[in-house]
């Protein structure tokens, strides 16, 4: 029998009963979206809209609550900018009604309330949320959401379940043995599983004695997490490490890790700065454009709009393949249309041009140390001076010269000041931190060994080309580069060269972005109002009141080699060890290492399936869904691997949907949606004044389990860790302050203790957060949710952690941005020409070193052959890339139809001028093949794209996530084919045939590769 998605629903709320009390009928209620579609408007004027928050007394004109809402402060996750959220919720039906932006939030509002301010004094002060961020409604009330646990009940990927009770769950991934038995798969059928108890009873056994290096059996326990952000990663890290295992990481390499390690190569220890838009006076986009995907991006794009409308305000370049809504043209913005990859050309071609030209700030560049900086009224110092050996003979070779090479007595190797630089003053070496100016520009010995400066190692890196050369390459007028950076070291301090994705997702990205960022320093805009900075940072959440992190009895238990073999080199290993004591080359390895990477999320399956470094027990899944977004991944190879349980014995997905991926899995565990669930989470660098805000459930809407509780990935971990007899949870939890342990049976337990911490957290000018008032609890409903978490906290903290509830998050007023033309906020650390730690490591796939400066480097495989060279422009004229748009950023925003109405579908965008050349017309259907297979998709024809690029937007192309058909205890759920439409080309991205089943890589800085697929185009009536 078939039923529509709405039975279903129904179906899964009977089945859900055994386990919790939310009776179907309100349930179906809350699930129907926009309710009030298709039917006569309830008034002739207002139409269906909601009376307002607020009531204005017209003899008064005072403001009072509305008592029909209840407003609640949270963090959204439509995308990854952490905008706080004012969502208005029916008292009556608890039914969330409307989402706007919470004005005590600093992305909403450019001049944010102050948390001082009470709550009824902001009914005037609407914040701001964008389209995705006012359409997560519906991602709440999605109709395929998954309410109660479901176990396949045939083959992994047969889109047959049934829905389990909670203990059946819990019991049945503990414990293991055939717990698939009862499914109609004769893979599985007889296989005996180990479950969470019998995995953790080897925590003391390593995975292999003959390497000790990749630890203990317990990291057969691998949880990839697509959406753990904040302290919602703290909670998984607690578990996972608990447990014994290294593998918990999130899904970094997918999005921008090589933007995080280019930023560590420049500004150590931090992955991200950002521009002090509103008071720039010139900006370079790199790979990124003003509103559309960025941190945080509906933010960034007000700043943007506010600083260009000044009279003597911002001008800005974008340098992107694509332009898109932030680049548009006008006196005050331009688009550089770059050829895809091409970024580090073109900054090697500005360096150049600056250093040739001496348009650099050489007094700042000529400070030796932060103390020399300071003297002089600087605000940061660079490494431009420090003098690098140079040898490759010498023993340390690649490294900063200390004081003992060059003769100059001991070195004290803590004190980075130590360095060696030439003293301007005496032309003689000296330690840097006596020396007020360095001479920039050395190459020379300095007691017999041959050394540079940093600053000398970037230009002659930039010399290895001319700018002619560089602009072929990156395909921008040499007389348009000449100009760009003229005009960028036109304007003093108040410039930036900033970037995202598209900089970096290539072979070559972490070079590109290092490229990108030291313009930065040849200006010397760090902290200066108008420049640069790391913004204010989060509040200490993680300690304080209580110790969040900490498991006592369980430290040191999680050891070894993450399965991604990230944060290790390849040289450490007993693997490459033996291969040079057996007289072998050890290079390459089965699969490549990352020592300078972390959270290597799209290696994880296939380095499970191929038991490299080491083989998976159990595999989870939290949000993450590698089949649809890791490029090439999705392909029948992977797939058949994926479903065959011998692989990967245990797969347990926690997921809100049965997902692009998760429908492989064999258990689903449903879990909240971002209206549902709690992180803290601190804001991006854009916002200059200390901030963290306080996601917390809006509604609940999963089945509950037998005691009570919503189920989601926080209660499956504690019900597990109590059920094995894990430390930390249970009785014994959580330590206070003074040592005393308080219960964690629940996951207000954990997260009121953050908001705890966060609450009574060290401070600055006007940021202490007053206690919530009688009248701010009635708004928020908090006395309910006061009286059922009481016990989670000392009666006296209740005041002002509900205070911060209240607000969503504690904030620094806006007012403690700048002091004068310096931020507020500065970060003080060495800034790196020179990366001594990169020019140190090796590439696991030949041994040789990388570069520890930047350099224009061409994008090849792992083996070194130049793309263009394993797949030849002749035969694939056309380069693919991405993009996240403002409505489609995400895969998961498939199910807010409201967006879908919007543009409901994709196509591949491609130049007026390819289309005229292949005889493609607007709206016709084409092919795009690739050499790894071919979809079919509509030409969407504009001149905003540079010829020989085609794009495509992602989110679209789906196969499950309700966009198919499936099975729950024998029903049909019919899939929806407004959420089948459009196209998806990740599948067909192009794969490295160097490595099996790897994506092209970025082997330095460790991302995924989205923008160097190549491909042609065909139109459907030919044969292909
Ligand atoms: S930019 Fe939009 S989608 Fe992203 S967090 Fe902010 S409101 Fe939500």
């Amino acid at each position: 029998m078939d039923i529509t998605r709405r039975s279903f629903l129904t179906l899964s709320a009977i089945a859900g009963l055994g386990v919790g009390t939310l009776g179907f009928s309100k349930r179906l209620v809350d699930l129907v979206p926009l309710s009030n579609r298709g039917r006569k408007a309830l008034h002739p004027v207002y139409g269906n809209s909601n009376t307002p928050e607020w009531l204005r007394d017209a003899s008064t004109g005072k403001m009072a609550p509305n008592p029909q809402w209840i407003l609640h402060h949270t963090v959204d996750l439509q995308c990854h900018s952490e905008c706080g959220l004012r969502v208005k919720i029916d008292r009556k039906t608890g039914r969330i009604q409307r989402i706007i932006g919470n004005p005590y939030h600093p992305n909403t509002l450019s001049e944010y309330t102050s948390v001082s301010t009470p709550l009824i004094d902001t009914a005037r002060l609407p914040g701001t949320v964008c389209a995705r961020g006012n359409t997560g409604i519906q991602s709440t009330y999605d109709p395929y959401r998954v309410l109660v646990p479901l176990k396949r009940v045939g083959p992994r990927g047969s889109g047959q379940w049934k829905p389990i009770g909670w203990d059946t769950l819990i019991t049945e991934v503990t414990e293991g043995g055939k717990i698939f038995a009862d499914t109609d798969d004769p893979a599985s059928k007889d296989l005996d599983i180990l479950g969470f108890r019998g995995l953790y009873a080897k925590r003391h056994e390593l995975i292999d004695p003959n390497a000790p290096e990749l630890g203990l059996r317990t990291n057969g326990f691998v949880l990839q997490g697509g959406r753990l952000v904040g302290t919602r990663m703290t909670f998984a890290e607690r578990f996972v490490h608990t447990f014994g295992s290294v593998n918990v990481f999130d899904h970094v390499n997918e999005c921008e890790l090589s933007h995080h390690i280019a930023h560590q190569h420049v500004y150590s220890g931090i992955n991200m700065t950002q521009p002090d838009i509103r008071e720039a006076k010139f900006i370079i986009y790199w790979g990124t454009q003003p509103g559309d995907a960025n941190f945080p991006m509906q933010t960034q794009g007000k700043f943007v709009a506010e600083a260009r409308a000044k009279p003597d305000g911002l001008k800005y370049v974008v340098v992107d393949p694509k332009l898109s809504r932030g680049g548009v043209v006008g006196d005050r913005a331009s688009w550089l249309p770059i050829k895809p990859g091409t970024d580090g050309a073109l900054a090697m071609a500005m360096i150049r041009w600056i250093i040739d030209n001496q348009r650099y700030n050489a007094p700042y560049l000529s400070c030796p140390t932060l103390a020399a900086a300071q003297a002089m009224g600087d605000l940061s110092h660079t490494d431009a001076t420090h003098l690098v050996i140079v040898d490759p003979k010498h023993a340390q070779a690649r490294s900063f010269l200390t004081a003992e090479l060059a003769g100059l007595g001991k070195s004290h190797a803590q004190d980075e000041d130590d360095r060696i630089v030439i003293d301007a003053a005496t032309a003689r070496p000296a330690r840097a931190m006596n020396v007020k100016s360095a001479q920039l520009d050395f190459a020379g010995k300095v007691n017999g060994i041959a050394v540079k400066s940093s600053f000398r190692l970037l230009k002659e890196a930039a010399e290895e080309h001319t700018i002619e050369q560089y602009a072929a390459i990156c395909g921008i007028e040499l007389q348009r580069i000449i100009e760009l950076a003229r005009e960028f070291t036109s304007y003093g301090r108040q410039v930036s060269s900033t970037m995202y994705r598209g900089v970096v997702k290539h072979p070559n990205g972490y070079y590109n972005g290092v490229a990108v960022l030291l313009l930065n320093l040849l200006v010397g805009n760090m902290n200066w109002t108008g420049g640069l900075t790391a913004g204010g940072g989060g509040y200490q959440v993680k300690k304080g009141r209580y110790d969040i992190e900490s498991v006592p009895e369980a430290e040191n238990l999680a050891k070894g080699v993450i399965i991604n073999r990230e944060k290790f080199h390849y040289e450490d290993t007993s693997e490459y060890k033996a291969k040079v004591l057996a007289g072998e080359n050890p290079y390459p390895p089965k699969r490549p290492w990352f020592p300078l990477s972390s959270n290597m999320y799209t290696e994880t399956v296939p380095s499970a399936i191929q038991r490299y470094p080491y083989g998976v027990d159990i595999l989870m899944w939290h949000k993450a869904t590698p089949l649809y977004s890791v490029p090439g991944q999705g392909n029948p190879v992977i797939i058949d691997a994926v479903k065959n349980p011998k692989n990967i014995p245990l797969i347990i997905a926690s997921d809100i949907v049965v997902g692009d991926s998760s429908m492989y899995a064999d258990y689903i565990l449903p879990d909240a949606s971002a209206l549902e669930s709690f992180a803290l989470v601190d804001t991006f660098p854009t916002t200059l004044t200390k901030g963290t805000g306080i996601r917390w459930p809006a509604v609940s809407l999963t089945s509950k389990t037998p005691d009570g509780r919503y189920i989601c990935m926080e209660e499956f971990f504690i019900d597990v860790a109590k059920r094995i007899g894990m430390p930390g949870y249970g009785a014994k939890g959580i330590p206070d302050a003074d040592g005393k342990f308080w219960p964690f049976n629940c996951r207000e337990d954990f997260y009121l203790k953050c908001v705890a911490n966060l609450a009574y957290a060290k401070g600055v000018e006007g940021d202490a957060v007053i206690d919530a008032s009688a009248q701010e609890i009635a708004i928020t409903a908090l006395d309910d949710y006061h009286a059922k978490f009481a016990a989670s906290l000392k009666p006296d903290e209740w005041p002002k952690v509900m205070g911060c509830l209240v607000r969503g998050g504690r904030f620094q007023p806006y007012t403690g941005a700048r002091k004068g033309d310096q931020l507020a906020y500065q970060y003080t650390k060495r800034l790196h020409f020179y990366a001594e730690k990169t020019g140190n490591t090796r590439n696991s796939m030949n041994g040789e070193f990388f570069h520890g400066t930047t350099r224009w480097v061409e994008p090849t495989t792992a083996l070194g052959k130049p793309l263009d060279k394993l797949d030849d422009p002749k035969d694939w004229p056309l380069t693919i890339i991405t993009m996240k748009g403002a409505l489609q950023s995400h895969s998961r925003l498939v199910s807010n139809y409201t967006l879908r109405e919007i543009n409901p579908s994709n196509g591949v965008q491609m130049a007026a001028e390819d289309a005229k050349r292949m005889d493609i017309a607007n709206g016709d259907w084409i092919w795009v093949v690739t050499p790894e297979g071919k979809r079919r998709g509509r030409a969407v024809v504009l001149e905003g794209i540079r010829p020989g690029v085609i794009l495509f937007e992602v989110g679209y192309g789906h196969w499950a996530y309700g966009a198919s058909n499936y099975q729950v205890g024998g029903k049909r759920v019919l899939g929806d084919a407004v959420r089948r439409a459009g196209i998806h080309l990740n599948p067909i991205m192009r794969r490295d045939p160097d490595v099996w089943q790897m994506s092209l890589m970025d082997l330095t800085g460790g991302s995924v590769v989205f923008y160097n697929t190549k491909a042609r185009l065909e139109k459907e009536t030919a044969n292909v």
